[in-house]
């Protein structure tokens, strides 16, 4: 049993103004794993005041003092990347080598892009007479989700910090182990009094409550597409910036050019890690509408293959992360057998042989309509859509018909045809052929948000731009 029922206010660790704790499940046994505290106003209050304190000398270090601290968290971080990957595995049901893995290496792989970006970030720029200075935004509000919780939590501090700014994080009730790890992380590391501060508890009342406070510059959220609104709204009154890292339904175009089995195979499995729940996942297969059958049978045999079970044993799949995530992926697969898509691997209910915790079945729909339910709206589970398209231009226009616009995915043997059609889809975000990197700004255009975060560009959100005229 985990018991975290201290915040992280001013470089210590407190109690709650008035106690309040709720307790987190483990999402594979159904089981109580812990509980943490539950800040109320009064605590808010007290961690703003702490990073507005902070920010008068923290914003006046130097980028070789700022080095210094990541290079710390780096190396502190790499001393507790095992208990952080447990951590993960508890909160959120990642299997234990997702949560080692991927969850930990994207963590990693961040404080390492910070520290990159950090050595050689143009803070001044001469421009003519001018000094185009980048100075920090000031005090950040971060919030954060639960899918990739080690992930979004280093992805704000880190360029926040390198950049000068000062913060208050609110992970996710669901998942907030990982990221009191990563406070214990950031003390040791010996991160200033005031700099970080982390306070647990609901959206409801310490997202709204930073979100409105006055004396926070930015909030940073990771989320739904409602809260993203409900936060710019809370935002607008003090005029502060509101960076949205919201939700997609992205699309992964297979090139008639390409092994189209072997493509269909990765991009459904691909759809089942983390149990789906990634927000730039492909969950929106398109292939060529001639070669659909060949599509069914690799994507079919894809999904039957992949491994459900308890996140401790050597599975691929572990659970939904809540009651309330399995019950949506649950409504949405009967939608999609109301709509009338086939249904070729899945279906209702848990895998045969579970009878507890949250899991689902890594399911496949083929030959879905892009106008249905379960083509538009996110799922946010192990549920794939296979949709034909008849040429270049048809998938072209049926990725980019949608109202989210976070990532995408071409792939196919003429590289030189895979770059063009990845230019002319609506999204922040295309990886081709499997393209990955820590320094490609990550985010989206329209419904997905407006932040960009990862590497160099992620510090851009945390700067405010200062021109000083006639300096040289
Ligand atoms: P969520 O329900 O939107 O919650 C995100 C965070 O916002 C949580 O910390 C939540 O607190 C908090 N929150 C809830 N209501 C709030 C309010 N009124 N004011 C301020 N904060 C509030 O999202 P989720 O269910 O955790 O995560 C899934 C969503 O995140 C998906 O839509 C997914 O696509 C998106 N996502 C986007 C990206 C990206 O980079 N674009 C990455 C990952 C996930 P609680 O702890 O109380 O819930
Ligand atoms: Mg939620």
């Amino acid at each position: 049993m985990r018991d975290y029922q201290k915040f992280y206010i001013d470089g210590k660790w407190v109690d709650p103004v008035e106690p309040k704790t709720a307790n987190v499940i483990n999402p594979a046994t159904e089981e109580v794993s812990g509980r943490i505290s539950m800040a109320s106003l009064p605590d808010v209050e007290k961690a703003v005041q702490a990073a507005r304190k902070a920010f008068a000398s923290w914003s006046q270090t130097t980028r070789e003092q700022r080095l210094e601290i990541l290079l710390a968290i780096q190396a502190e971080y790499a001393k507790r990347q095992n208990e952080i990957g447990e951590a993960i595995t508890e909160e959120m049901g990642a299997p234990k080598a997702l949560g080692n893995g991927f969850h930990v290496g994207l963590g990693g792989g961040h404080i390492a892009a910070a520290i990159e970006s950090l050595k050689t970030f143009k803070f001044e720029e001469l421009r003519g007479n001018t000094l185009i200075h980048r100075v920090p935004i000031g005090v950040c509000a971060m919030i954060t989700p639960w899918n990739w919780p080690m992930n979004q939590v280093a992805v704000k501090v880190l360029p926040a910090l390198a950049t000068g700014c000062t913060m208050v994080l609110k992970p996710p009730q669901l998942a907030p182990y990982s990221a009191q790890i990563f406070a214990e992380v950031l003390d040791k590391a010996g991160v200033p009094a005031g700099v970080f501060n982390m306070l647990q508890g609901s959206g409801a009342v310490v997202g709204a409550a930073l979100s409105a406070h006055p004396e926070v510059d930015l909030v940073s959220i990771t989320g739904s597409e409602a809260v993203g609104v409900e936060i710019a709204k809370a935002a607008a009154p003090t005029v502060k910036r509101v960076c949205q890292e919201l939700g997609g339904k992205s699309a992964f175009i297979v090139l008639d050019d390409a092994d189209l089995a072997k493509n269909v195979a990765s991009a459904t499995s691909g759809m089942m890690v983390n149990s789906g729940q990634t927000c730039s996942a492909g969950s929106r297969l398109l292939v060529p509408k001639k070669r659909m059958a060949e599509a069914i049978e690799a994507a079919r045999k894809a999904a039957n293959e992949v491994t459900v079970g308890d996140p401790l044993g050597n599975f691929a799949m572990g659970p939904m992360v809540s009651k309330t995530q399995f019950n949506e992926v649950q409504r949405y697969i009967n939608i999609g057998i109301e709509e009338g898509a086939e249904l070729i691997a899945g279906g209702p209910g848990r895998p045969d042989g579970i009878s507890k915790g949250y899991f689902c079945k890594p399911t496949v729909f083929a030959k879905v309509s892009n106008q249905s339910k379960i083509a538009r709206e996110e799922i946010f589970g192990p549920v794939l859509v296979i949709i034909g398209y008849d040429d270049i231009d048809d998938a072209v226009a049926i990725a980019n018909d949608s109202d989210f616009g976070l990532a995408g995915y071409v792939n196919g043997a003429d590289r030189e045809l895979c770059n063009k059609v990845a230019k002319r889809l609506r999204t922040g975000w295309v990886s081709i052929n499997g393209g990955f990197d820590f320094q490609a700004p990550f985010g989206g255009m329209k419904k997905s948000g407006n932040g960009r975060e990862w590497g160099e560009f992620g510090f851009h959100e945390y700067v405010e731009i200062q021109a000083l005229l006639g300096y040289a």
